[in-house]
Order: C-alpha cells, then sequence, then structure tokens
C-alpha cells in the first residue's frame, strides 16, 4: 500500500502512564504487563485506510528516556503531526503534570498541532476508584483545544477509536 499521507506522531506523557501500551495495543493488538521502560526512541508504525479511500502512514514516536535531556527532546519534537498526551486514571499525581509536557512540547513545536488527551488504564477504576474529578481533563482539553477520551491499553477499551479519530483530525489539519 503506498500512502497518500506520512503522518509522525508522537506520544507524550509521565512514566509508566501506558504510552508504550497505548501504541502496542492499536499497532500490534496485544498487552503486556512488562514492558521494559522506553530507553532511546520507541518507534513503531501503521498503515491504515481510512472512509473514503485514503491510505494514511502512522508514524508512531513514543518518548521514553530522551525525555530527560532537551537536546534529544528536540529530535524527537521535530516535524510532529499531532501529539497525544496521556495520564493515568489511577494515579492522582499523573494529570497535573500535562501541563508541564505541554509547556515543553510547545518551547520546541512552534507551530499549532492538533492535541488528544487520554486518560489511560480506564480498566483500573472499578478496581481503585476516582482518584481525580473527570470532569478536570474534559475542562483542560476544552482549554486547550482538545479532545479528551478514556482508554484501557488493557482491555483495548478506545484504543482503536481514538487513534482512528485523532488520525483524521490530522488529515483535517494537514490537507
Ligand atoms: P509508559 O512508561 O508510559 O510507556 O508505560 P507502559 O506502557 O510501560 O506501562 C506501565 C505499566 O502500566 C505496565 O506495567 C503496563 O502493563 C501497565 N499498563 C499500561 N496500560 C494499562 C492499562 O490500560 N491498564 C492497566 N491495568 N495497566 C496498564
Ligand atoms: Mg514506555
Amino acid at each position: 500500500m503506498i500512502a497518500d499521507y506520512t503522518f509522525k506522531l508522537i506520544v507524550i506523557g509521565p512514566a509508566a502512564v501506558g504510552k508504550t501500551s497505548l501504541i502496542r495495543r492499536f499497532v500490534e493488538n496485544r498487552f503486556s504487563f512488562n514492558y521494559k521502560s522506553t530507553i532511546g526512541v520507541d518507534f513503531l508504525a501503521k498503515t491504515m485506510r481510512l472512509k473514503g479511500d485514503k491510505i494514511v502512514k502512522l508514524a508512531i514516536w513514543d518518548v521514553g528516556g530522551q525525555a530527560r535531556f532537551r537536546f534529544l527532546r528536540r529530535n524527537f519534537y521535530e516535524g510532529t503531526h499531532g501529539a497525544i498526551l496521556v495520564f493515568d486514571l489511577s494515579r492522582a499525581n499523573t494529570s497535573p503534570k500535562m501541563k508541564d509536557w505541554l509547556i515543553d512540547m510547545r518551547s520546541i513545536i512552534e507551530y499549532k498541532i492538533p492535541l488528544l488527551i487520554l486518560g489511560n488504564k480506564s480498566d483500573l477504576l472499578s478496581e481503585v476508584g476516582e482518584v481525580i474529578d473527570r470532569e478536570e481533563p474534559k475542562r483542560f482539553a476544552e482549554q486547550e483545544e482538545s479532545f479528551y477520551l478514556e482508554t484501557s491499553a488493557k482491555t483495548g477499551n478506545n484504543v482503536e477509536q481514538a487513534f482512528n479519530e485523532f488520525t483524521k483530525q490530522m488529515l483535517k489539519s494537514n490537507s
């Protein structure tokens, strides 16, 4: 399949929120409890056919250890068409970190790109209860002219939908 569009998509956010797991679920449709914490740049590609027969190739970049070094982050963010920012619904200290991730991203990417915010590990809600007010990420997403969805990389809930919808967004803003 020859792609009509190739988009670079980056997945960012605090450690252990499930960034790698979400990408694996979407690209390979599997889940594991023991991905090594990502060192260097992890990269997976997936080609998809959207309605209207447009073929889009997603190059998905997984932020890992390089997030610690600014010069590596610059490389990572360069040429990005869209960003997915992930936090963990089961750990209250992860959603307040979203602001800093955006500030840092925008200090490097100076043009406007589509943004999707994911509250991941929704399967744990029944177990741990609501550790944050889930209206807050919704409001935050609105402020940032973004969208908010809740996903589970473990069960796969909403993962396909999130990537599909977001790819349509990137298509809209890049064509
Ligand atoms: P990353 O550091 O953001 O890339 O996070 P990982 O993908 O490595 O996931 C961190 C841990 O959370 C791993 O043990 C995963 O198996 C687990 N995890 C990731 N997503 C989910 C999820 O949706 N539900 C549950 N219950 N665990 C998850
Ligand atoms: Mg990772």
